[in-house]
């Protein structure tokens, strides 16, 4: 049997009745991932989208996901306060059926990656009135999964440093969409 360890994960916690709509965490988001750093602030290329239902006022950020190659075949709706939700609405992943955390020049698909590099994700830095906030909490992880995950690192690093990133991108995109 392989040995267990612990390791912290950070989940961004989200109070939907605290978020009043400011959109600061779609700003900085896109700001942070433009090319090169803080040089624009197109929310179209943000990881979070805060979804907005005019008549009652609701605001429900929404973070971007893992990429789905196909529309899936099972669809949920949404009821809030005795209105409901276009079904793809708060859903997380960047898919063929809609617009939504897709780069828009390119058509990749986006992903929240924690803000990678930065001390604290700058969308729960950003948001004043804590509607988001971190949660830290312990898990196992096995030994034998972290080399395998060491290895797959080791191995995109060193694709990404002889192609370059865009390259590596654009054949990943290219393979998941088979
Ligand atoms: S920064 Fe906070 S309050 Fe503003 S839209 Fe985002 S989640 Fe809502
Ligand atoms: S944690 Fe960072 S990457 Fe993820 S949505 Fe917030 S600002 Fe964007």
């Amino acid at each position: 049997m392989s040995a267990k360890k612990t390791k912290t994960i950070k989940t961004i916690k989200i109070d939907v009745d605290k978020c009043n709509g400011c959109r600061a965490c779609e700003v900085i988001c896109s700001s942070f991932h433009a090319i090169p750093k803080y040089s624009n602030n197109n929310p179209a290329r943000s990881r979070i989208r805060v979804i907005h239902e005019p008549l009652r006022d609701v605001y429900v950020p929404v973070y971007a996901g893992d990429y789905a190659v196909a529309e899936c075949a099972g669809r949920d709706k949404y009821i809030i306060d005795g209105k409901e939700y276009d079904e793809c609405a708060f859903c997380r992943a960047a898919c063929p059926s809609r617009e939504e955390f897709k780069e828009p020049d390119s058509g990749l698909p986006l992903k929240c990656d924690m803000c990678e590099g930065e001390e604290e994700p700058l969308c729960v830095k950003w948001c004043l009135v804590d509607a988001l906030t971190i949660e830290e909490r312990e898990v196992e992880i096995d030994d034998e999964e972290e080399e395998k995950r060491d290895e797959i690192e080791i191995g995109l690093e060193s694709l990404v440093n002889r192609f370059g990133i865009d390259k590596v991108s654009d054949l990943i995109a290219q393979i998941s969409k088979k």
